[in-house]
C-alpha cells in the first residue's frame, strides 16, 4: 500500500492527526471533499480582511498544552470576545453580565441584581432544569430569558427551547461583574492572518487531494491506505442505514461594505425571533485589520437536508440514542477511527478538536 493513512477531512481534526502521524514518519494522504483545506476553520483573504468563511471561530482554552500546541504553528493576538445583542431597537452585553443587568433593569448592584434573578427563578420552585428553558430560567430568570435567549435558540436551533437540552446554553457565563469577556478560559486569541495559514503550516509536506469525496471513490481510495482516519459525518460513512442524524446547517451572506467600520464590534446577535438571521459578524474586528472598506457575514440557521452542509449535531434525547447506534457500527471498524465534530456527532469547539486529536493520535502505534 501506497500510503500507511488515508485521511478524510482537511478540518482541524485532520490536519492535526495527518500533522502528527507525518511527524512520526507515517506515509498519509488526505482528502477533501472541498475545493479548499481547513474545513469550517477556514479563513480567505479580502484585500487585507481575513474573512472568517464558515462562521466567526475564536481560540479559547484553558489548557495550556494545547494554546502552545496552536501557537506553534501561528502567532495569536489577544482578541478578546465580546458580542453584543440587539433586541426591539436596544443594545445589550453579552454575556450576561452586571452591563446586560443594568441595561435592562437599571440596577447598578451585584446585590439589586441577584434580587431581581432569584426571585424570577421562584416559578422553578426548586426543580432540577429539565430543558434549555428552565436551564435559562434558573441561571437568569425570565427577562433575560424571554429578551436574550428565547428568539435567539429557537431560530438558531429550530426547536422550541423546551425541546432542547440545557448542556446547550450552560455555554454562557453568567457573572455579577462588569465584564464583557464571552469566555471565561484563561487563553483567548485569533491567529494573526487567518487560520487557513496554520492548516497550511500542520499539512506542510503531506499530499492532500481536494474536490475529491472518499464516500464516493471508497473502494479505490481504501486501497492506497492500510487505516482510515474519517471526520466527516458518522451517518453518511454508514449509509444512513439506521436513518439519518439531524444537525442544523447554516447560510452565510457575506458582503463588502465600502464604510470602514460599519458595527463598530466583531459580532452583534440579532435575539428577536421576527429576525431570520442570528448575528453579524464584521470580520475586520478580529484582527483590527486597517482597511478603508469592511466586509460582513450574516448568519442564517436552517435545518439541515442532504446536500447543505451540517455544521451543528442536534445532541438531543432523540439524535444521541441514533448516534450511539452508529458509534457501535463504528467500534466494529477495524482500521477505521472517527474524529472530530461530524464523525463523533458532538458540539466541539476548536481547543476539544486540537485535544481529541492529539490524544486520538497518541493511541495510535
Ligand atoms: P470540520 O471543520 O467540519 O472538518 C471536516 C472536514 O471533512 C470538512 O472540511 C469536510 O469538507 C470534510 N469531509 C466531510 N466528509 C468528507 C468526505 N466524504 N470526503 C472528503 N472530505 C470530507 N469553535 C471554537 O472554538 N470557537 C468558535 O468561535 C467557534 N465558532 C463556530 C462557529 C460556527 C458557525 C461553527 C459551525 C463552528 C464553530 N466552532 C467554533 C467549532 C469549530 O468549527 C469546530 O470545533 C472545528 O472546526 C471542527 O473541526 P473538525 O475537523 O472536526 O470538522
Ligand atoms: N444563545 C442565546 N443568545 C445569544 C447567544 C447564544 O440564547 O445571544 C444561546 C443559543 O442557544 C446558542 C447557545 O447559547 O445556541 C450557545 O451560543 P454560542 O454563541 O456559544 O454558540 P455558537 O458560537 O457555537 O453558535
Amino acid at each position: 500500500m501506497k500510503f500507511d493513512y488515508l485521511i478524510v477531512g482537511s478540518g482541524l481534526f485532520g490536519a492535526i492527526a495527518a500533522h502528527e502521524l507525518n511527524k512520526q514518519g507515517k506515509k498519509v494522504l488526505v482528502v477533501e471533499k472541498r475545493s479548499h483545506i481547513g474545513g469550517n476553520i477556514y479563513t480567505e483573504d479580502n484585500k487585507g480582511i481575513h474573512v472568517h468563511k464558515y462562521g466567526a471561530h475564536i481560540f479559547h482554552t484553558n489548557n495550556k498544552e494545547v494554546w502552545d500546541y496552536v501557537n506553534s504553528f501561528a502567532e495569536f493576538n489577544r482578541f478578546t470576545n465580546s458580542p453584543l445583542a440587539l433586541y426591539k431597537g436596544k443594545l445589550y452585553n453579552l454575556p450576561f453580565n452586571m452591563n446586560t443587568f443594568h441595561q435592562l433593569w437599571g440596577v447598578t448592584t451585584p446585590q439589586e441584581a441577584m434580587a431581581i434573578i432569584d426571585k424570577q427563578k421562584q416559578e422553578l420552585a426548586g426543580k432540577q432544569p429539565q430543558n434549555l428553558e428552565e436551564q435559562a430560567i434558573s441561571l437568569v430568570g425570565r427577562d433575560v430569558y424571554e429578551a436574550l435567549i428565547k428568539g435567539y435558540t429557537e431560530k438558531q436551533w429550530g426547536r422550541k427551547a423546551t425541546e432542547l437540552p440545557p448542556f446547550i446554553i450552560s455555554r454562557l457565563p453568567v457573572r455579577y461583574t462588569y465584564d464583557n469577556n464571552y469566555f471565561s478560559d484563561r487563553y483567548q486569541g485569533i491567529p494573526i492572518g487567518g487560520y487557513t495559514q496554520l492548516i497550511e503550516k500542520m499539512l506542510d509536506g503531506i499530499e492532500v487531494r481536494t474536490n475529491v469525496d472518499y464516500l464516493k471513490q471508497r473502494h479505490e481510495l481504501d486501497k492506497l491506505a492500510g487505516k482510515i482516519i474519517y471526520t466527516g459525518p458518522i451517518d453518511e460513512y454508514f449509509d444512513y442505514c439506521y436513518g439519518m442524524l439531524e444537525y442544523r446547517s447554516l447560510t452565510f451572506d457575506t458582503y463588502e461594505s465600502e464604510q470602514a467600520n460599519v458595527q463598530g464590534n466583531a459580532v452583534i446577535n440579532y435575539t428577536e425571533a421576527e429576525i431570520p438571521f442570528t448575528r453579524i459578524i464584521e470580520h475586520k474586528h478580529f484582527e483590527g485589520s486597517d482597511t478603508t472598506h469592511s466586509v460582513l457575514t450574516k448568519e442564517y440557521p436552517s435545518e439541515w437536508k442532504p446536500g447543505l452542509e451540517p455544521y451543528y449535531p442536534v445532541n438531543d434525547e432523540k439524535n444521541s440514542a441514533l448516534y450511539k447506534k452508529y458509534r457501535a457500527l463504528a467500534k466494529e471498524q477495524d482500521n477505521v477511527i472517527f474524529g472530530g465534530r461530524l464523525a463523533e456527532y458532538k458540539y466541539y469547539d476548536m481547543h476539544q478538536v486540537v485535544a481529541s486529536a492529539l490524544y486520538t493520535v497518541s493511541k495510535l502505534n
